[in-house]
């Protein structure tokens, strides 16, 4: 079934054609008869999945058929980060290019007063951070009691950072006649608290709810002793053909440790975690998406949602802390059916970790180790040191006697 059958006004299919959509996605082809019909809903699918446009091409349609008042927004998307915030703006303006709508996009770490007069003028949807938009709120430049549509998207991530008591409070000066969509990859108790407050009989929608990384990314794990991680990491770059890599590591600290000891080694690189400014990111980000930068340093912000294709190699220097993140992470690869590789770099301590993931996703992740890398010793190279350091490790042992030698021929 194409897009015309489902419903959307003209201006919204006449977006969705010069986006070159000819097929609906499966998230797309159940929300958006629901939401054209006015329903509440729970959505919990991946992005990658197209879910973006599941509730925009909705929301865009019904939002082109009314008229909003100087102050009044009639749809507000929350997001849990800037550059969430700035995309999910992209597609609005992408796929409503049609259509006689404003978007404003509403974030911190860029300067308030022009985002205010925005606010005060007539504006169709705000996509917003939270923390930004409470202070706006607070300053009266905005009044949502004309509120239509209210979306909250990754709310997971959002609970992560700590951001559900500002959603609690924005929400609650919106208009109760509102129309609510809430995505979330997870459903903790905390969320469904959210849910149950803040949607009237949702219909819940689970298309593509991914617990384990697509078929077209090859991943494990490389083991390695902590001394050399960064040399391993050297010499994974080094011995393996890659267009682009994204490298993640556990802090802000250690993105630009890391990144400053790349350049030493004369890669390209650009970093992204949240203590650098919105210009900085904003380079970061446009620089490797172009090109400009082959690889890019980051913490867990870029591993949600950011649609940055043709990443070929995703590193995680430092194991996800949480097994979701590991989806996540190394679903930047592999997108819209590339394919793609991942690497994950573990050392003795997080056993668990490794353990931890593979219980997530419901399956085993090989162990490599890269041909002719001087390696140290290290207990996860020893079988039964992995089963006592992880409890219960069969799955290690049983890979750990099976390492292939997993990367390309130098591209240098
Ligand atoms: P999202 O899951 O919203 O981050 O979307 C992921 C990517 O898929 C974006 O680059 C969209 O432009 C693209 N996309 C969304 N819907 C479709 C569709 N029906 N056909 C082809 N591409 C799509």
């Amino acid at each position: 079934m194409g897009f015309k059958a489902l419903g959307l006004h003209p201006a919204v299919l006449k977006g969705v054609e010069a986006m070159g959509f000819t097929d609906p996605s499966p998230i797309q082809l159940r929300a958006i008869p629901e939401v054209l019909a006015g329903k509440d809903f729970i959505g919990s699918a991946q992005t990658g999945t197209g879910k973006t446009a599941a509730f925009g091409l909705p929301i865009l349609s019904k939002l082109e058929e009314g008229k909003s008042q100087p102050g009044q927004p009639r749809c507000l998307v929350l997001e849990p980060t800037r550059e969430l915030a700035a995309q999910v703006e992209t597609a609005f303006r992408d796929y409503g290019r049609f259509c006689n709508l404003k978007t404003l996009v509403i974030y911190g770490g860029v300067g308030f007063d022009k985002q205010k007069r925005g606010l005060k003028g007539v504006t169709d949807t705000v996509i917003a951070t939270p923390g930004r938009l409470l202070d706006h709120l607070q300053d009266g430049a905005v009044d949502f009691s004309g509120l239509e549509f209210l979306v909250l998207d990754e709310v997971d991530r959002m609970l992560d950072m700590g951001f559900l008591p500002d959603v609690r409070r924005i929400v609650e000066k919106t208009r109760k006649e509102r129309q609510t969509l809430l995505l979330t990859a997870t459903l903790p108790p905390e969320i469904e608290r959210l849910a149950s407050w803040v949607l009237h009989n949702p219909v819940i929608v689970e298309i593509g709810a991914r617990r384990c990384p697509a078929d077209s990314v090859d991943h494990a794990f490389y083991p390695v002793a902590a001394d050399q991680k960064f040399d391993l990491l050297l010499a994974l770059l080094d011995r393996t053909n890659y267009d682009s890599v994204l490298i993640f590591v556990r802090t802000k600290e250690s993105a630009d440790r890391i990144a400053s000891r790349l350049r030493h080694a004369n890669h390209s690189v650009a970093v992204l975690h949240s203590n650098r400014t919105q210009r900085e990111r904003e380079e970061a980000l446009n620089g490797f998406k172009s090109g400009r930068y082959e690889v890019m340093v980051a913490t867990d912000i870029a591993s949600r949602g950011l649609d940055i294709s043709g990443v070929s190699h995703v590193i995680n220097f430092d194991i996800p802390q949480h097994p979701e993140d590991y989806v996540h992470r190394i679903g930047r690869t592999g997108r819209a059916s590339a394919t793609g590789t991942a690497f994950t770099l573990v050392v003795a301590e997080e056993a668990g970790n490794m353990q931890a993931i593979e219980r997530f996703i419901g399956r085993s992740i090989e162990r490599k180790k890269l041909d002719g890398f001087n390696y140290f010793y290290t207990a996860l190279f020893d079988e039964h040191t992995t089963k006592a350091l992880g409890g219960g490790g069969v799955r290690g042992g049983r890979h750990m006697s099976g390492y292939s030698f997993g990367t390309r021929r130098n591209r240098r």
